[in-house]
């Protein structure tokens, strides 16, 4: 497949999950979110729609999030954009060869992916940062598409639990537990888990940036 043809089928589909309302519930809350707003950003229009992935048609690396942050993701209109888990993914990335800048503050602010493409199992920000197993059933067909345009991926890095069965549901992977930093192989892919780098996971240590970069630096070395 030619990367023109990569760009088309990615915008395609971009258009089709913007406007997906298949989950009332989440509609209902991002629309909330972004009345409410917090004071911080009270003087922002919030995104409030669904989220598609982004990042190089091409690449061969995929991340694979939980869902977009309320004040995150769900303000800037971009995956991890604009909170403190943006800033770690932003940074790791940067690092390890994978983005022009360490930084991912907002749309416009020129951080672009290199050989590496985020997505995420649910497209809305969820109450609690918890999305049902129906909002996911209802999601993953998403995740599905981008999986068959972007036909270069050989490695996938899932960013928690939620990520990770998301992922092994997807491929019809049985069995499979999650652990920080283990590894799997299925047909293709090489699978990677980690914490996902989350406030509360940051915060309290369980996640701790050597961990973090380590798990990155192992995806670049499989992908050679
Ligand atoms: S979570 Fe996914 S399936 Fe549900 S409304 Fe948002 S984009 Fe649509």
């Amino acid at each position: 497949m030619e990367t023109n043809s990569h760009i088309n089928d990615l915008k395609l589909l971009d258009n089709e999950i913007t406007n997906c309302k298949k989950c009332p519930r989440l509609a209902k809350y991002i629309r909330n979110i972004s009345e409410i707003k917090v004071k911080r950003f009270a003087d922002q229009k919030y995104w409030a729609k669904p989220l598609a992935g982004f990042g190089d048609p091409n690449a061969k690396l995929l991340i694979i999030g939980l869902a977009p942050a309320a004040h995150g993701g769900n303000r800037t209109g971009r995956m991890f954009t604009g909170d403190s888990s943006g800033d770690w993914v932003a940074k790791v990335l940067y690092d390890n060869g994978f983005a022009t800048k360490p930084t991912s503050q907002n749309k416009n602010d020129g951080f672009v992916l290199n050989n590496a493409y985020i997505t995420a199992a649910a497209r809305c920000a969820p109450p609690d940062n918890k999305p049902t197993k129906e909002e996911l059933q209802n999601c993953s067909t998403y995740l599905e598409k981008e999986i068959q345009i972007l036909e270069n991926i050989t490695v996938i890095i899932c960013l928690g639990k939620i990520a990770f069965e998301a992922c092994c549901k997807l491929l019809g992977i049985r069995g499979a537990k999650f652990a920080h930093a283990s590894t799997l192989q299925h047909k293709k892919f090489t699978i990677i888990c980690s914490y996902h780098p989350s406030r509360q996971n940051t915060q309290t240590k369980r996640l701790v940036w050597k961990q973090w970069n380590a798990v990155f630096a192992r995806a670049k070395r499989m992908m050679k």
